[in-house]
């Protein structure tokens, strides 16, 4: 892998611009369109980063905005347990197949809570 590609690896932050009145997220390594939440540039493969926009769109509204989902996992599952857990998927990476996880457990941890029902 050339320097190039492992740069591609570190997210950056997306540049926002506005574009006939609606907010326009773009990559800034070519420039080109993206939309919001999406991890890699489908272009150039640069990972994508959207905190910096969250925190300033939480700073300027006073709130943020979560979503909750509740689904079943098995007995055994543990927060970050993407093996064992229904939303993640595998992935092709360079290394080989990784789990994946929408929810980025990697940058954050895992956010899932678990609550016991009977
Ligand atoms: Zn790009």
């Amino acid at each position: 892998m050339d320097k190039a590609e492992i740069l591609k690896q570190l997210p950056v932050n997306v540049v926002v611009r506005e574009v006939d009145g609606e907010k326009k997220y773009f990559c800034p390594t070519c420039d080109r369109e993206t939309i919001f939440g999406q991890t890699t540039c489908k272009f150039c493969k640069q990972t994508l980063s959207f905190d910096k926009i969250k925190e300033e769109e939480v700073k300027s509204a006073g709130y943020e905005t979560i979503a909750t989902l509740s689904f079943s996992v098995a007995n055994d599952f543990t927060p970050g347990d993407c093996r064992k857990c229904p939303i993640s998927f595998i992935a092709k990476d360079p290394t080989g197949n990784i789990y994946t996880c929408p929810l980025n457990p990697e940058k954050k941890g895992c956010p899932l809570k678990l609550t016991k029902k009977k």
